[in-house]
């Protein structure tokens, strides 16, 4: 019988694109690019690693010892350990110190973050139950005081860089206070987690340090957000409470492959070397001199003819909760009659360049591209307005 002919294949499933949306962590684009020293570890750990071996003995060593140590290190923590992503992070720790047990979270801190993650749908498939505290706009001390009771497990606080103002009046150092009151941890699922010092593009930005100096026993964030490196997520707090995630049946589900790990450790390692490392595209993006970004832009333009033109725009850090902050950025502005065409034939080029749509041209923000694709992206322009 002949075979059915099948759907053509895509020549290349997973392809690298230049981002001009302006969107530093493109939640679409995979988040963080990695640094040129994170990518030369991916390479090397490609084949056979010391994952699991002791180079120095050759005995068995867990293949977290060594991203966890480097991140307390980096944190400012005692201890750290490492798993797949932030949303693994809050599952694991929910696992391991809230089992049957009540974990309490302020009402306005109840998330949605990119659609596949919503914070109470998260918790109702660990065996701990959400006590909510307080309401949607406004969340007191005595709110958490009135939703604590002997089950009471775990006080759990989320981040919110789009915070409404009003959000929650409970500060970090009040709720730390009550959970030794109660005697449970408590965890602040902080999600962008910069180590320390912060980039002036984000002054209200807080930092793991900063969180746990102020009383978090654990403190939870994403390896591609802010930190610049892979997908990951960091458990960083209290010795005795990280060794529980670790020891947790579930930890092996939710462990990190050789690839996230080598460039975690990359990228951790850029972080004790500078207080901002600006080998990190992330950090190199979010500390961009904005004379440099309007010298590009207008190099640019004039480059890909009298259509084109140096404009400033407005782009985002981007990375769910991030994405409120705004970025003031410079722009190309490329005239066109059919703008959604233009994007598209732009994704489907050589490299794919991804561009921000507007009502009567496209706009390509340059603290996205990498200034080494400058020209690339001119060049494709060019190849449009000519065709
Ligand atoms: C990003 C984020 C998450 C999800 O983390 P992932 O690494 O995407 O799994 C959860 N909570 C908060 C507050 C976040 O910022």
């Amino acid at each position: 019988m002949p075979i059915p002919p099948l759907e053509p294949l895509p020549a290349s499933p997973l392809a690298g694109v230049v981002n001009a949306t302006g969107v530093v962590l493109h939640p679409k684009l995979g988040r963080a690019p990695l640094s040129a020293a994170a990518r030369q570890a991916v390479l090397d750990a490609s084949g056979y690693t010391t994952l699991e071996i002791d180079p120095a003995t050759g005995r068995h060593q867990p293949r977290t010892s060594g991203p966890g140590r480097l991140a307390a290190e980096v944190f400012g923590a005692p201890a750290a350990t490492v798993v797949n992503n932030g949303a693994a992070a809050l599952l694991l720790t929910l696992h391991a110190l809230a089992t049957d047990r009540e974990v309490v979270v302020s009402r306005g801190e109840l998330v949605e973050i990119g659609r596949s993650y919503r914070l109470p749908d998260l918790i109702a498939t660990t065996p701990a139950r959400l006590v909510e505290a307080g309401t949607a706009n406004h969340t007191r001390l005595e709110d958490y005081r009135g939703a604590a009771h002997p089950g009471t497990g775990m006080l759990l606080t989320v981040h919110r860089p789009d915070r409404h103002p009003g959000g929650n009046e409970t500060s970090l150092a009040q709720l730390a206070e009550l959970a030794a009151e109660l005697g449970v941890p408590l965890v602040h699922h902080l999600g962008s987690g910069l180590p320390h010092r912060l980039p002036a593009a984000l002054p209200d930005e807080p930092s793991v340090a900063g969180s746990l100096s102020a009383g978090a026993d654990l403190v939870l964030v994403s390896g591609d957000k802010l930190l610049g490196g892979p997908q990951a997520g960091i458990i960083a707090g209290r010795s005795d409470l990280v060794a529980s995630c670790e020891r947790h049946a579930l930890a092996r589900a939710l462990r990190i492959d050789k690839l996230q790990r080598a460039a975690l450790e990359a990228t951790l390692w850029s972080w004790t070397q500078a207080e901002l490392p600006a080998d990190l595209p992330v950090v190199a993006m979010l500390d961009a001199d904005p004379v440099t970004l309007h010298q590009r832009a207008v190099w640019m333009a004039d480059q890909m003819g009298p259509d084109a033109r140096a404009v400033r725009t407005s782009g985002r850090v981007g990375g769910s909760l991030l994405s409120a902050v705004s970025l003031p950025s410079w722009a190309i502005a490329v005239s066109c009659d059919d703008p959604q065409r233009w994007a598209a034939e732009l994704l489907a080029g050589d490299p794919p360049v991804l561009a921000r749509l507007e009502a009567d041209h496209l706009r390509l923000d340059v603290r996205t591209i990498p200034p080494s694709r400058d020209v690339d992206v001119v060049e494709v322009i060019r190849g449009l307005s000519a065709g």
